[in-house]
């Protein structure tokens, strides 16, 4: 296994960490419901995708409705 002999500078680590940085997403809205989604994924809150419905989205079930 390789193991470091010397200890990076502060300058040498600050330049391996400038490449770190988390980039923003860049959501598109959807063409069908308008709601924002990622590029080229199905869009979660109405399931379709390139104009097609690629999943029937089930709107949420009360539990306690059903139980009475
Ligand atoms: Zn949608």
């Amino acid at each position: 296994m390789a193991v470091q002999q010397n200890r990076k500078t502060p300058s040498k680590r600050n330049m391996r960490r400038s490449h770190d940085a988390l980039v923003a997403e860049n959501p598109n809205e959807c063409s069908n419901c308008g709601e924002l989604r990622r590029p080229h994924h199905v869009c979660p809150s109405c399931g379709h995708y390139d104009g097609r419905q690629v999943y029937s989205v089930v709107q949420e079930v009360d539990l306690e409705d059903d139980a009475a």
